[in-house]
């Protein structure tokens, strides 16, 4: 079996003789032809020429090597100064090079007896294995190996590591059959190849990765939107796109450094509900759609809408990934149209509450054409006034021309805590000519009569017909849920208005109530003795005998006629006559039931229509009216006018006439029989169908 040194001599002696020069011309051809990646020569110590021409071939080799400027970047040991005496005793480097498929190369040994063999070796020695790396990839390894003297080898090897690219540099000087060196050769170019190869398609990757992320970044640059990632661990922002700038005016990278995905940016209303969409995404796996404000580095707010997405990109790591559209413009047009849509509601809701209340108003109007009477027209504004005005109290104040006080004639919803009766004095409202007044605790001006201790505001507004004041309006307002100093509420000016709308139907109505009233009153009374008059007696008595008639019932008629009151007249004038009749009218009412009605026939004849009164009655009621006449007494300029008797008739439904032309006829035809009598009398009318006989003539 062959030793080591058996090797080596055999080596030295096959390589003195064929391969030095051999090894020598490869290594200048390889040296030429590959300036960076290996060189190697033969050296046998004994040998000066050897020496020679490997101190040439190292001198050529370092030409090169440096005036090569590709190789400029690289760390160069140079050949000679690894290569110098080393001791034949000392311990073996070996080198050993695997291919990229991890066959192994044949040793190559190394003897570090010398200093710059120490420091190659110190450099060299700690990496025990070191991979041979290029573009990322491992192509191949290099170990290095410490065995005892196997063989003697001078060898030197020359390294150059390119940071950039990994290429292995290796020269060997080593002492080897042509077949390892050819060998030797065969795979470092294989070695080389594959490296070239590897590089190539590296460079060809990394092109195309530049490609793919420039047509990426155009793309993506080129969207009028913002592309984002995010990790959902850290909840940073691992990508942005650059539009970030623009829309926000932070700039990328203050995006990338911000926390919480950004989170000061998000305007505080939406921070919860953003952040709670993120944090589901991330947790459920769930993509979503969110619309949400940022505010940007100006201040002005930006609504975006955000898709969000969610990306498992590893085992545990899982991102989230978002593209944010500004969708101000359209935020702000669609909030500009509904504002535009509720106040288009608004109007319509208020154009029909003014039509309902100018119908309800209308309707109020309608109604008071059909009233008898005030009474009726109350009620029929206090039904409009609770429809109008709901939830509000209020009152209508109508001032009596007689006793000048106004006076409380209607009200309706909360019991009003004032007056029932004041003078017009007292009202601020009419005081100040007759101006609608609001009156509240702010303005502390509250009219005496009204007491708005609950903190409702009130309105008062006179009631005003053609120049003359004929009441007042009052209206409180209740402000349940808003408590405190407030002073009507938004819809101050309609319900204003409203209540001064309604002011003017109602003084219309009640004016055109009073004057109907009045005419009506003239038509129906005697302006002389403020009786009722013929036309109203002829009404009344038709009434009457048609309601005693429904109900089975009597009626009773006196016809009173003055004795010689044409005496009066000529005595005392036509004015102590007139006088009289009034004292007379007076006087009759006075003495006759408040049911009973009371007529100035004509001249100086009245009738008293007594409804349910018999035969019986009515004539004591006549003799007492006869009677009392005693002491009835009329002045006239200070005279006092002579003393009157009367004569009276009495008729009585049924028994006398069945109608009031027959009952009356009855009543005078009696009348006419007292005077014949010699007055001062009651006479009874003569009974038909009754059979009743004509009552004593003398009453009395
Ligand atoms: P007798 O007892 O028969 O009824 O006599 P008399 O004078 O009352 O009756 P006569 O019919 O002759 O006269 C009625 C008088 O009453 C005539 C008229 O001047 C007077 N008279 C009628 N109406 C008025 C009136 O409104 N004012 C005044 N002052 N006098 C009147
Ligand atoms: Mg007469
Ligand atoms: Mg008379």
């Amino acid at each position: 079996m062959k030793t080591g040194k058996d090797i080596q001599i055999n080596l030295g002696r096959y390589l003195s003789k064929r391969i030095y020069p051999l090894s020598l011309g490869i290594g200048l051809l390889i040296s030429l032809s590959f300036p960076a990646t290996y060189y190697f020569l033969e050296y046998n110590g004994g040998k000066r020429t050897a020496r020679h021409y490997a101190e040439k071939a190292a001198d050529r080799f370092q030409e090169i090597i440096i005036a090569s400027p590709r190789l400029w970047k690289y760390q160069i040991y140079s050949f000679t100064e690894i290569e110098r005496e080393m001791s034949q005793n000392g311990d073996v480097i070996s080198i050993q090079l695997y291919n990229k498929q991890g066959g192994q190369i044949p040793n190559y040994y190394y003897h570090p007896d010398s200093s710059d063999a120490t420091a190659w070796w110190n450099r060299w020695a700690p990496m025990g294995v070191a991979d041979i790396v290029f573009n990322n990839e491992k192509v191949g390894q290099v170990e290095v190996v410490i065995s005892q003297k196997i063989i003697l080898l001078k060898a030197a090897l020359l390294f150059a590591v390119s940071a950039s690219v990994g290429i292995l540099l290796a020269l060997l000087s080593y002492r080897f059959p042509i077949r390892v060196v050819q060998q030797l050769e065969n795979e470092l170019k294989e070695l080389f190849n594959n490296m070239q190869g590897a590089k190539k398609e590296s460079d060809r990757l990394r092109h195309a990765a530049q490609e793919s992320e420039k047509r990426f970044r155009d793309l993506v640059d080129g969207l009028d939107a913002i592309v984002w990632e995010a990790n959902t661990e850290t909840r940073q922002f691992t990508f942005i796109s650059h539009q970030v700038e623009n829309l926000f005016f932070f700039s990328a990278g203050e995006w990338l450094a911000a926390a919480e995905f950004f989170k000061e940016q998000i305007f505080p209303d939406d921070m919860d509900m953003v952040l709670d969409a993120y944090r589901r995404a991330a947790e459920q796996g769930v993509d979503c759609q969110l619309e949400y404000r940022r505010v940007a580095k100006d201040g002005s707010i930006i609504w975006i809408r955000d898709n969000i997405r969610i990306m498992n990109s590893g085992v545990e790591q899982k991102q989230l990934r978002g593209v944010m559209v500004d969708i101000t413009k359209k935020r702000h047009a669609e909030e500009a149209l509904s504002a535009a849509n509720l106040e288009l509601n608004r109007s319509v809701q208020q154009l029909e509450l003014h039509n309902w209340e100018i119908s309800t108003l209308h309707d109020m109007s309608e109604m008071f054409q059909l009233c008898r009477d005030s009474d009726e027209a109350y009620r029929i504004i206090g039904v409009a006034a609770e429809k109008l005005f709901r939830g509000d109290s209020g009152a209508f104040y109508i001032l009596s021309p007689t006793e000048k006080m106004l006076k409380l004639s209607l009200s309706w919803g909360k019991p009003i805590k004032h007056d029932i009766q004041f003078l017009p004095d007292s009202c601020w409202a009419l005081r100040r000519g007759g101006r609608p007044r609001i009156s509240n605790k702010v303005n502390n001006l509250v009219c005496k009569n009204i007491d708005i201790a609950n903190s409702n505001d009130c309105l008062c507004i006179p009631m005003v017909f053609q120049g003359e004041t004929i009441g007042v309006f009052h209206l409180e307002c209740f402000y349940a849920e808003m408590p405190g100093e407030v002073t009507w509420g938004a819809d101050f000016e309609a319900k204003y208005q409203l209540a001064v709308s309604m002011t003017e139907h109602v003084a219309m109505a009640i004016a055109n109530m009073a004057l109907r009233e009045t005419l009506r009153n003239q038509s129906i009374h005697d302006s002389l003795t403020g009786l009722f008059n013929r036309r109203y007696m002829e009404e009344a008595l038709l009434r009457e005998v048609s309601m005693a008639e429904r109900l089975k019932n009597v009626l009773g008629v006196i016809m009173i006629d003055l004795d010689h009151f044409k005496r009066i007249n000529d005595a005392y004038g036509h004015d102590a006559g007139d006088a009289l009749l009034r004292e007379f009218g007076k006087y009759l009412l006075t003495n006759i039931r408040e049911y009973d009605i009371a007529c100035r026939y004509g001249g100086e004849e009245f009738i008293c229509i007594l409804p349910g009164t018999t035969l019986e009655n009515a004539l004591a009621r006549a003799e007492q009216l006869r009677r009392h006449l005693e002491s009835f007494k009329v002045e006239h300029l200070g005279r006092l006018l002579k003393r009157i008797t009367i004569s009276a008739g009495v008729a009585i439904y049924p028994e006398h006439g069945l109608s009031p032309e027959g009952l009356v006829k009855a009543a005078d035809e009696a009348l006419y029989r007292a005077k014949s009598k010699g007055r001062d009398r009651v006479v009874a009318a003569i009974g038909k169908g009754t059979g009743r006989q004509d009552v004593p003539s003398d009453f009395a």
